[in-house]
């Protein structure tokens, strides 16, 4: 967009009540943007429409409870951005769902899908309630009654929605079933994060892992530092944590530290990662784990490191904390694990940060892959789904860092700069409908 720009540029802030506080997750990817949007000299009509989502849609769900009562719930879902193709991104639910949160979640799905380079634009749904006091029933009408309010921007060609917050599998198959009878056939495509047996993906649960691997792998490679002699800190241990904590460990690096919840163990030799797996299966949290010592999840982040990985929360790496990160490089699995202030002290201390839109994208690319295949109906064998996902992330990964060093940026406002140059490109060729 750079070339096409008018002169002369002028970024138009929204209004004050649009910005949250500084420290806000989602302010700050926007902040982000808005800096990216800058260098890039987008054109200021298409800031504007990137700055607005798409579509929001607000639902009343009414649920039969299994008490005889009935409860009205309130659900949401926004596509942000559908320039690049069908929109993309999960649905929770959750107490602390708000449209703005929702709306905030799907542009930022926007951007991640635009940096990994697939034709997804960027959703998110949500319906405020608390799943945990609901039964299998309550939940499972709670899904078919909202899946059927917001019918008319579903579609494997308009709106693709997969698991988040409090949803899983079993929502997906619920969301799948209910749009394939009001369309009186099968439509697999229609969500991804599906049973393998109704026309998931292999490899999906383990893609946002194996994509933090990938990217640190690349990182330790583009600085010239062995994996094999790399320390490796890992917050959180769930999902994306202990797979890429197992899968790096594969690699040869020595993982000295993970943590969840109930708090972080350190062994400065290397924890066997499958023991502590086989701990947490066993125990359900780390507590307690005894082949290393205890630790508390802030001193996690500024052990002596090559890297950190933070997978489980947001906002954890803070001004507060930041001068004192020893890790050269940062992969951040988790999604807004540094705040806005902390970016700037990383980047001054010279920290390598791999951005949350590229570093944990590997799980949507995966989605995307499930998309394909179910709209081929021909399934890949899990060596297949890995190297594709292989491919994508180390190319994504040198196309952010060749970015943000042509520019003197940092790699996360590359990675926005070229989300942004990807979304605006299609804008600009297919002009504006009138
Ligand atoms: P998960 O629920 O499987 O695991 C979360 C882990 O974080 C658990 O080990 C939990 O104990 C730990 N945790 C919770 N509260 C904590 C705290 N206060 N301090 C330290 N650890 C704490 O979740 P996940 O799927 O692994 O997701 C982790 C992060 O990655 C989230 O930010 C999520 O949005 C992001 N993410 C996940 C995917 C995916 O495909 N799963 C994709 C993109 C981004």
């Amino acid at each position: 967009m750079c070339a096409d720009a008018v002169q002369p540029h002028r970024i138009i802030r929204p209004d004050k009540d649009h910005f949250l506080s500084e420290e806000n997750p989602f302010e700050a990817m926007m902040s982000r943007f808005d800096f990216a949007a800058e260098k890039l000299n987008l054109d200021p009509g298409l800031y504007k429409i990137l700055r607005h989502p798409e579509k929001q849609v607000t639902v009343s769900i009414p649920v039969l409870l299994d008490s005889g009562e009935v409860e009205v719930y309130t659900g949401h879902r926004v596509l942000y951005n559908t320039s690049r193709g069908p929109a993309k991104g999960g649905i929770r639910f959750d107490l602390a769902v708000t449209l703005e949160e929702v709306t905030a979640l799907a542009a930022w799905m926007t951007w991640k899908c635009a940096v990994v380079n697939i034709p997804f634009g960027g959703a998110k749904g949500g319906v405020v309630c608390d799943p945990s006091v609901m039964s299998p029933g309550e939940i499972e009408r709670l899904t078919r009654r909202y899946t059927s309010g917001i019918i008319e921007t579903l579609g494997p060609d308009s709106d693709v929605p997969a698991p988040d917050v409090n949803t899983n599998e079993r929502v997906m198959a619920w969301i799948m079933d209910t749009y394939s009878m009001a369309k009186r056939h099968t439509v697999t495509a229609v969500v991804t994060g599906k049973p393998i047996s109704m026309g998931g993906s292999l490899g999906r649960k383990e893609a946002t892992g194996r994509g933090c691997m990938f990217v640190t792998r690349e990182a330790l490679k583009r600085l010239d530092m062995p994996i094999e002699r790399a320390r490796i800190a890992v917050q959180g241990f769930g999902n994306v944590g202990s797979i890429a904590a197992t899968l790096l460990q594969e690699q040869g690096a020595r993982i000295v530290a993970v943590s969840d919840k109930s708090g972080g163990i350190y062994n400065e030799a290397g924890l066997d990662v499958q023991d502590v797996k086989n701990w947490v299966l066993e125990k359900r949290l780390l507590a307690g784990y005894p082949d290393g010592e205890a630790i508390t999840n802030a001193e996690l982040l500024t052990l002596p490191c090559e890297v950190l990985l933070p997978a489980a929360l947001e906002n954890v790496i803070t001004s507060k904390n930041a001068p004192d990160i020893q890790a050269r490089i940062v992969c951040e699995g988790a999604n807004g694990p540094t705040t806005a202030k902390a970016d700037a002290i990383l980047e001054e201390k010279g920290v390598f940060v791999v951005p949350d839109i590229l570093a944990n994208a590997g799980g949507v690319t995966v989605s995307y892959f499930e998309w394909v295949q179910d709209r081929g109906g021909y399934f890949w064998d899990e060596e297949t789904v890995n190297s594709r996902l292989e491919r994508i992330m180390v190319q994504s990964f040198e196309e952010v860092a060749n970015m943000a060093a042509r520019h003197g940026v940092t790699n996360r406002i590359g990675a926005y700069m070229l989300a942004i140059e990807r979304v605006a490109e299609v804008h600009r060729l297919r002009g504006m409908y009138a």
